[in-house]
């Protein structure tokens, strides 16, 4: 038996980092969405009771810190599965991109073992699990458009955002995450997105609205680090994107766009200085 999956990448629309707490974790509130560009993953069942990894990226490690791997052992020691698992990541989500590529491999592994070996465990559940493998797993495994409280793992699905392009870049640069938010001061933070008015404007299906409303309070920390942030940023905007923003902590910026026609001459634009430059719809 063989069971695929698609694992795409998620966007902030916004992302407001409120206070440290005592764990160390950051309280976050977030707007969330996934678009159209995805890993695919396929899980082939083995008579062995193990747990194999591979890939056609060379990037990315094939045992126990891939994050795939922690979900097939994790719903195994859960579910005291002893069957053995196959599993190929086929990836197109660049990797510490800032587009939670790892994460939703995680959470379509979750979705596809949850399938694969019959246990029927339900969504919220599945979610459970997945916080424990990181902040965005929860949000990976059901996908569609959130607002994430907590670390990330309180979801509030909310409707999607109106259609439109999305174009991605991502400068050829590892951002690390847990360096970003090291380096955030939270009671330094001077523009703060509003989560309501993001949340508003998506429900009024009002792009112009939305555009104006994008913010992520991690993008000066990541653009002081990374100047070619702001420059890609500045650039999209230049090019005729409609509302521009880092994802996540980074480094890779998204721009939105209504417009078909407008498209492809960010996206060639963009190609003259980014190898990975991709157009995308939302996942709607
Ligand atoms: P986030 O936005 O959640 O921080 P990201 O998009 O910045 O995620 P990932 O692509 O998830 O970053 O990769 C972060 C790290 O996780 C990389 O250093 C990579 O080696 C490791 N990793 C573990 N499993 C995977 C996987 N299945 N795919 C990609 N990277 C993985």
């Amino acid at each position: 038996m063989k069971v695929y999956e698609k694992a795409p990448a998620k966007i902030n629309l916004s992302l407001d980092v409120l206070y440290k707490r005592e764990d160390g974790f950051h309280e976050v509130e977030m707007v969330m969405t996934m678009v159209d560009l995805a890993d695919r993953i396929e899980m082939q069942e083995l008579p062995r009771d193990t747990v194999i990894i591979s890939s056609q990226a060379g990037y990315i490690p094939l045992d126990e810190k891939n994050l795939a791997f922690q979900a097939a052992k994790l719903i195994k020691e859960r579910y005291d599965v002893r069957q053995g698992v196959y599993i190929h990541l086929d990836k197109h989500i660049p990797v510490a991109a800032g587009l939670a590529g790892g994460s939703s491999d995680a959470a379509a592994t979750l979705r596809g073992l949850n399938r694969l070996w019959r246990l029927n465990i339900p969504a919220d559940e599945l979610q459970r699990l997945g916080a424990e493998l990181g902040s965005d797993v929860p949000f990976c495994v059901t996908g569609g458009t959130a607002v994430a409280r907590g670390r990330g793992e309180k979801l509030e699905p909310i409707e999607s955002p109106p259609q439109c392009w999305v174009v991605l870049a991502k400068p050829p640069i590892n951002v690390s995450t847990a360096e970003v938010y090291g380096k955030l001061n939270v009671r330094s933070i001077r523009r703060r997105p509003s989560t309501e008015r993001v949340v508003e404007a998506i429900r009024l299906k009002r792009f112009d609205l939305l555009c104006q409303e994008l913010g992520n309070v991690l993008e000066g920390v990541t653009m002081e680090l990374y100047p070619e942030v702001r420059q890609l940023k500045e650039c999209m905007l230049r090019m005729g994107a409609e509302g521009v923003l880092m994802s996540g902590s980074g480094p890779t910026v998204f721009g939105l766009v209504s417009k078909e026609a407008k498209v492809a001459r960010i996206y060639n634009g963009l190609r003259g200085f980014c190898k990975d430059v991709y157009a995308v719809r939302l996942l709607t």
